[in-house]
């Protein structure tokens, strides 16, 4: 690779899009040991690992799929009129090492893999990958961040149980309890949205609520729309530095079948599109895109769905980066 790499997608006028390479959104390979990466705004990232789940495993295989749909993004945003790759340098980064039949090593690897990338000043935009990936993650960001950061987190679960199994700490149903604990994440600039599921115990909600976690259950989701529960992220997080996580089981298995743990009675890929553009201006340091799992969704679907929620944070993003 050359320093005239520009950094722009590759068209589907020039090549068409079921050919070549497969790149998130066509864009151009960049390794995070590249002299390149001085360049980088925002790095997109594959975390291909799912050893944190605790039912249907499979999204380790997310980002190939996720890569694969990615070709049908373009380069304008069609209600935003933003120009994502006018504004900001953008490359794939490929994916994070993982080890699949280890899960703490696995953690360091990331960790040490984002600490990386964000200490280059390139900002993260990752695709899972369960959702524990987003706390090593954390781990990284924060720390360069320096203080604890705000999180819209759109998910059918909250994912801040305790332990698992008698004593496992470290599920994807855990890693927003980890992070509070860490000092990763301000609890009080938290906002959780599409909260539904039966739970282990009645008490399963009260550690969050306690810790001043801004619930909002499906039902109260669905009375207030996706419009005002933007503006109610906004409120939660205020102006300091905010991360997004986008769990696509926050969706409906209408939408997002190929996951998990499925819910029935979410919101829409339409409507979860409308709350992330409701996030436009906010100080996002970086995000994720989660819980993909093509071997129940062989169409793609949920894929292409998770990409174009990682293109509607890019917009947002690299209009950060511009207008700095
Ligand atoms: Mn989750
Ligand atoms: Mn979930």
């Amino acid at each position: 690779m050359t320093d005239e790499v520009d950094f722009k997608p590759l068209s589907g006028m020039v090549l068409p899009r079921f050919a070549g390479i497969p790149t998130f959104m066509r864009l151009p390979h960049v390794d995070p040991g590249d002299a390149l990466m001085e360049k980088v705004d925002i790095g997109l990232i594959g975390v291909p690992w799912d050893g944190g789940t605790t039912n249907r495993a499979g999204a380790r295989h997310g980002p190939r799929q996720m890569r694969d749909m990615s070709t049908m993004m373009r380069n304008c945003h069609h209600q935003l009129d933003i120009m994502p790759f006018e504004l900001a340098n953008c490359a794939d980064l490929g994916d994070s090492p993982v080890n699949p039949i280890q899960l703490e090593d696995t953690l360091g690897r990331i960790e040490e893999h984002f600490r990386k990338v964000v200490s280059q000043n390139v900002m993260p935009l990752s695709a899972g990958g369960d959702h524990l990936i987003s706390l090593p993650i954390l781990r990284a960001l924060a720390e360069k961040v320096g203080q604890p950061m705000g999180m819209v987190h759109f998910d059918a679960h909250t994912d801040t149980w305790d332990r698992y199994f008698g004593g496992a700490m470290y599920t994807h149903g855990t890693p927003f309890r980890r992070a509070i604990e860490e000092g990763l994440l301000d609890p009080k600039k938290i906002i959780q949205i599409g909260i539904r599921g039966g739970l282990y115990h009645a008490n399963d909600k009260k550690w969050g609520l306690e810790q001043g976690i801004r619930v909002v259950e499906i039902e109260e989701y669905f009375d207030m729309g996706p419009d005002r529960t933007a503006e109610l992220a906004r409120e939660v997080v205020g102006d300091g530095p905010v991360y997004i996580s986008f769990d696509v089981d926050g969706m409906d298995p209408v939408f997002a079948p190929g996951t998990g743990t499925p819910e029935i009675g979410g919101y829409s890929t339409h409507e979860a599109q409308r709350m992330v553009r409701g996030l436009r201006g906010l100080d996002i340091r970086g995000a994720d895109v989660v819980e993909v799992s093509p071997p129940f969704d062989p169409s793609g679907a949920t894929a292409l769905a998770g990409v174009t929620i990682m293109w509607e944070i890019l917009c947002l993003m690299a209009e950060r980066v511009g207008a700095k």
